[in-house]
């Protein structure tokens, strides 16, 4: 679906994204995931036509991604970005729609569409004309991903769309979220610093860091051969507080 020939990006002379080779599988879920600032959300930029690379082309379904073609792009490819990115002063139902109103969809398809989408997301139609801050950040997330898949897009991204949400709510809006990727068989390409999360969510998981893919594979490949030492210490870093109890004896 997504195929990245030797993508760089610098910003102020530092590699971002390092000399990138990287093939995204159609109607899988790939997981990107790496510490803080080794280029994960640069990458989903870069996909999108967002930012543009120094080096390298990034092909979409075989064709390079160009400016020219840029609004065609954006209606294939729904993007949630980091922090939901949801317009302050503009009503859910308006933030979900604006898409749709720009390309002059007929007012009946919006609404059906957005009907969908209400079940879809499990939303309440009548939180639709308060504002984002009046609703909590589960629910915002909600409306974010309705928000990327108003247009029916292709390819969902969704740059760490559970990041900033308390334990309770992210777990079900995980189950969620898994359950809507399942049903809707999408390309879904999607950013995470927890590998607990990656795992969950992951056909095939991409570790990164510094720029560069480190490995690339299913989460059973990172445990059994990991194609060198980081690969293990973060698996390990990210241990989930019931393998402590009981003496952790490593
Ligand atoms: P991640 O999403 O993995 O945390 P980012 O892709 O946001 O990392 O950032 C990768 C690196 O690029 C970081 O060092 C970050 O500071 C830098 N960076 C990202 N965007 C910009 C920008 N617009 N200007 C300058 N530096 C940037
Ligand atoms: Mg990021």
């Amino acid at each position: 679906m997504f195929q990245l020939q030797n993508i760089s990006k610098q910003f102020n002379g530092t590699n971002a994204v390092d000399s990138i080779d990287l093939s995204i599988t159609h109607s899988q879920t790939s997981v990107l995931i790496g510490p803080s600032g080794c280029g994960k959300s640069t990458l989903l930029k870069l996909m999108i036509g967002l930012i543009w690379q120094d080096t390298g082309q990034i092909l979409f379904d075989g064709e390079a991604v160009r400016q020219s073609k840029l609004l065609n792009l954006r209606k294939q490819i729904g993007y949630v970005i980091q922090e939901g990115g949801l317009f302050p002063h503009v009503t859910i139902r308006k933030n979900i729609t604006l898409m749709a109103d720009y390309l002059k969809w007929d007012s009946g398809k919006i609404k059906s569409r957005l009907l969908e989408l209400l079940d879809l997301a499990q939303f309440s139609d009548r939180r639709l004309d308060d504002f984002p801050l009046q609703i909590s950040g589960g629910q915002r997330q909600r409306v974010s991903l309705m928000r990327a898949l108003m247009l029916e897009p292709d390819v969902l991204l969704l740059d760490e769309p559970l990041g900033a949400l308390d334990p309770m709510v992210r777990a079900k809006l995980q189950s969620d979220l898994k359950q809507i990727f399942q049903s809707l068989g999408k390309t879904v390409i999607m950013v995470t610093h927890d590998m607990g999360e990656a795992a969950f969510f992951g056909d095939i998981i991409i570790l990164m860091r510094e720029g560069r893919v480190i490995q690339q594979g299913t989460m059973l490949d990172f445990i059994e051969s990991p194609g060198e030492p980081f690969v293990t210490d973060f698996i390990n870093a990210q241990r989930s507080p019931l393998d402590t109890i009981g003496g952790g004896s490593n």
